[in-house]
């Protein structure tokens, strides 16, 4: 491969081995079949695509002529009213110094684990650019397995038992990456839980990545609360725009650090790779996020109606699963449902389909249903599990989407929602309970 090409040659540090995020790669896929006419029903990628808020969009307008370098870690006006909005929402004692900005939460989470521990701990299924990070790094990852019928909490004691086998292998796991709402399985840590794993990760002197870029999506039956809340220490909270305001390609992410000396060496660290790597957030993006962090009653309230219209969209999703006999947790944040097919394990074997990629190819080719494997997530190829998001379906245009708020805001009710205006996802849902039908009786 090095020399297959002649000049360049390609490092083998942190590439070998390195996939394309299958999350981008299947959303390329996916655009380019619809460019060929074919029809995909696309539950592969997890895009919140709600219209940009009006005073958001209006912010950015008139901030087209900043364009000069700013401070890498953010204007100081942009970190104060985010630390105010952070206290006011997640009742989080924050001083500006510890708030930074980077151009998407991936781009500082990327940061994060370049600067911090040696190994990564990872609970299984996690998103996937956790692995791939602590690849590009030379990081070694480890795995803890989680359960569905634990609704996929980390526990304790296999959180130990891995950092325990590690460490008799000369190991050394110090960064627990957390993910609450949990992007695949869309469920929630329970505030006793957080509580319980930031006891556990101060007592093992972890360094928690508490990964919140979908904490304003919470569904709302279990409370979002930040490990931060109980170990600000060694907490570093991530959070932007992408997800609650459905900003993604703005590419507006955030850190919350620890307090005092600790979090002002790691403010340091971040420092100087922001500005070896990209400099600042692209200044007028900063100006608009002041809006989008300033408490704007309008803005606040449509942070909810795009969580109530994806908490309908994904809970028809979930239903329809159930009602096909599909196991599936239940979501209680974001946009995704993680179901399992294991136990059709061997009527899908007679179809020649023996891993979770075989299955979404299956899917894709039979069924027109774009998913994407469990194994993406980190979780064994023969378990067959699918991420299926609910954020595309019916939002595939920018007529669809703004019709599809008007509607909701002139009736919230979620029967009629889904009946008269999700042509999509009821069709989708219905292939995948024809796929289980056939797995039955074929
Ligand atoms: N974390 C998770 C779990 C995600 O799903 C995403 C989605 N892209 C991100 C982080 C990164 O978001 P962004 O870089 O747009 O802030
Ligand atoms: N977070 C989204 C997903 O998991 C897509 C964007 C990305 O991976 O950066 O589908």
């Amino acid at each position: 491969m090095t020399d297959r090409y002649g000049p360049p040659r390609f490092s083998r540090s942190g590439l070998r081995g390195l996939k394309p995020s299958a999350t981008l790669s299947l959303n390329d896929r996916v655009r380019e079949m619809w460019g060929l006419g074919l029809d995909v029903y696309h539950l592969g990628f997890g895009e919140s695509r709600f219209p940009v808020h009006p005073k958001i969009a209006e912010a950015l307008r008139a901030n087209v002529h900043q364009r000069s370098y700013l401070p890498a870690m953010g204007i100081w006006e942009l970190r104060e009213t985010i630390a105010g909005f952070y206290h006011r929402k997640f009742r989080m004692d924050v001083s500006p110094d510890q708030v930074v900005t980077g151009p998407g939460s991936k781009s500082l989470l990327y940061a994060l684990v370049l600067a911090l521990g040696e190994e990564l701990i990872l609970p299984q299924p996690s998103w996937v650019s956790y692995a791939s990070q602590a690849h590009m790094v030379g990081k070694p990852v480890n795995w803890v397995p989680t359960r569905p019928d634990r609704d996929y909490v980390l526990d304790i004691g296999d959180l130990l038992r891995v950092m325990e086998d590690s460490r008799d292998n000369w190991g050394n796991p110090e960064v627990l990456v957390l993910n609450s709402p949990n992007n695949p399985t869309g469920t929630m840590l329970s505030p006793d839980a957080v509580r319980a794993l930031a006891e556990f990760a101060r007592e093992q002197r972890l360094m928690v990545l508490s990964d919140e870029i979908y904490a304003l999506t919470a569904h709302c039956q279990v409370p979002h609360v930040s490990p931060a809340q109980h170990y600000p220490e060694g907490t570093v909270a991530l959070g932007g725009l992408s997800k609650h305001l459905s900003l993604g390609g703005w590419r507006f992410g955030l850190a919350i650090l620890p307090p005092g000396p600790a979090g002002e060496a790691l403010r340091q660290a971040l420092g100087c790779i922001a500005g070896s790597i990209w400099s600042c957030v692209a200044a007028p993006v900063q100006y608009a996020a002041l809006v989008a962090y300033s408490d704007d009653p309008d803005v606040d309230n449509y942070i909810d109606q795009c969580t109530r219209m994806h908490s309908i969209r994904t809970h028809y999703l979930y239903q329809g699963l159930v009602e096909a006999g599909v196991p599936c947790v239940e979501p209680s944040g974001g946009f995704y449902v993680f179901p399992s097919f294991d136990r059709w394990k061997d009527p899908l074997a007679e179809r020649d389909v023996h891993t979770a990629d075989d299955l979404a190819m299956y899917l894709l080719e039979n069924y027109q249903l774009a998913t994407l494997p469990g194994s993406a997530f980190g979780c064994p190829p023969e378990e067959l599990c699918l991420r299926l998001s609910s954020s595309y379906l019916d939002t595939e245009s920018e007529e669809k989407v703004a019709s599809l708020v008007e509607v909701f805001t002139q009736d919230p009710d979620p029967a009629r929602f889904i009946e008269n205006h999700h042509p999509q996802t009821r069709e989708a849902t219905t292939r995948i309970a024809e796929f289980v039908a056939d797995l039955r009786y074929e």
